[in-house]
């Protein structure tokens, strides 16, 4: 039996994979449910960072934490926006777990005020996705994500030269044609099995 997760049984099956998040979990990585449900394993996160393209980048979704330590890790320099004070804070204590934190400013705020307050070109994009029910409509529209994906990517592309955005594997692409962009696409498999992907707009 592996260990009850102590955020509730709707999300035991994340808890389970907190290495598969983490491989430092047991070093002392603060979580909430949120956090945990949304967080992008670090395999992943770092094959992100390792095909993103700028030094300085603005993780636009912070978490918990998960991709802006991973750019960091590839000595990325890191503008790190959140939300919920907690994840901010919990952001700050992670980075320290896996001794990044100097690479990693972090900055508590909405997406749409902050963005623009720093020097960066290049932008990260995880924004929610409704919850860990995300699925159950089959397919996945701009306007699932919260806030919504056409006035993020707007504004990213407005403020930005490298926009990367992660969506869920029922992603509709057709949702990005109207935004005449060019873009390479990543799966992101953990255990043989695509849990997203990444899409790299040039
Ligand atoms: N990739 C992250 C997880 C992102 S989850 C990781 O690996 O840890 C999405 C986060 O976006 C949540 O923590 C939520 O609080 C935050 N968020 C939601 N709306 C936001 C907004 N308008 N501006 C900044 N952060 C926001």
């Amino acid at each position: 039996m592996g260990e009850t997760c102590p955020f509730g049984t709707d999300v035991q099956r994340y808890w389970d994979k907190r290495f598969e998040y983490f491989l430092r979990f047991n070093d002392g990585i603060k979580i909430d449910k949120e956090g945990l449900y949304s967080v992008t394993p670090e395999k992943i996160a770092l094959e992100i960072a390792e095909h993103t393209k700028g030094d300085v980048i603005v993780v636009a979704f912070g978490g918990v934490g998960g991709n802006a330590i991973a750019f960091a890790r590839t000595g990325k320099k890191v503008y790190c926006i959140e939300l919920d004070e907690d994840r901010k804070s919990f952001i700050e204590h992670n980075a320290k777990v896996y001794g990044v934190d100097d690479l990693i400013h972090t900055i508590q705020g909405d997406f749409f005020a902050k963005a623009s307050t720093v020097s960066a070109k290049t932008v990260f994009l995880d924004p929610p996705w409704g919850g860990p029910s995300y699925k159950e409509s089959g397919s996945f529209k701009l306007n699932n994500f919260s806030p919504d994906g056409t006035k993020i990517l707007d504004y990213a592309f407005l403020n930005f030269d490298e926009v990367v955005l992660m969506v869920p594997t029922i992603f509709d692409f057709s949702e990005i044609e109207k935004f005449d962009k060019q873009y390479d696409l990543q799966d992101n498999v953990i255990n043989g099995e695509i849990i997203s992907q990444t899409i790299y707009f040039s």
